[in-house]
């Protein structure tokens, strides 16, 4: 076999079948919940100093809980924002430490350089270890698919509903009517309150505050209830992932003392 045809096979095994079982077969990751007239919004990228704090007063004003995905770095840089969301009621799992992709990333370097340094952050802002993550991009490489104490200890969570807000181009209204073409019973929406990531246009999360500003009022019109994800999930899924279990502290306590 050739060099080339070798790093082909890597690729297909280190980056593809991942993708194919999580993103087309949705296979061990949450990408939808089951109760109907539910719908999750969860936030990327965050947190960030102007726009963060503006989605929260967005969803203190229509009553509603989410959860943020937010990375270890901004994390650190802006603990008040990281507090009040958790104040506030919302859930906070894991986005990584930066926002670089698992593909390009050994498995351990993202348990100990991505997944613990930013949970053990977050424990410290919060007092409650978050146990559910988002990888960037929602790509996961073959090593987290066998990754024990990532698969044991976090729930990972994608997306059904996808609308591009981090381009300008999505304007408020273009994202207004392609949520509410998209939300069905069950929806995880993914938005992102941060733009500086690659690719994000920098005030790109202004549009998507003020469309989803009219998303909020028109869903609740429609009869949904806007939950948390950690709320979509069954009762019996729900006390293994709940946040600061004695179950998740010992599952970390054993993955720090290894
Ligand atoms: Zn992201």
């Amino acid at each position: 076999m050739s060099v080339l045809q070798l790093v082909v096979l890597g690729i297909v095994l280190y980056m593809l079948i991942p993708f194919v079982i999580t993103r087309i077969c949705g296979l061990v990751v949450i990408r939808r919940g089951k109760a109907a007239r539910q719908v999750a919004f969860t936030f990327d990228d965050g947190p960030n100093p102007t726009y963060t704090p503006r989605l929260l007063d967005l969803l203190h004003v229509h009553g509603v809980k989410a959860t943020f995905f937010v990375l270890g770095k901004e994390a650190e840089k802006y603990p008040d924002v990281i507090r009040r969301m958790h104040q506030e009621g919302h859930q906070i799992g894991i986005h990584n430490y930066t926002h670089t992709s698992n593909w390009i990333m050994t498995p351990g370097e993202i348990k100990r350089g991505q997944i613990d340094i930013t949970a053990d952050i977050l424990e410290r802002i919060t007092g409650e270890r978050p146990t559910f993550y988002r990888p960037p991009w929602g790509l996961l490489n073959l090593g987290d698919l066998f990754n024990y104490h990532l698969r044991s200890t976090y729930r990972i969570v994608l997306w059904s509903v996808i609308v591009g807000d981090w381009k300008r181009s999505t304007t408020a209204e273009r994202l207004r009517s392609k949520l509410l073409g998209r939300i069905k019973p069950g929806a995880i929406v993914v938005l992102h309150d941060s733009g500086k990531t690659l690719g994000a246009d920098a005030d790109a999360p202004l549009q998507m505050i003020a469309g989803l500003d009219a998303v909020l009022m028109e869903v609740h019109q429609q009869g949904y209830s806007c939950v948390r994800v950690d709320e979509m999930l069954e009762p019996s899924e729900r006390d293994r992932y709940r946040e600061g279990t004695s179950t998740t502290k010992k599952s970390y306590k054993s993955s720090v003392m290894r």
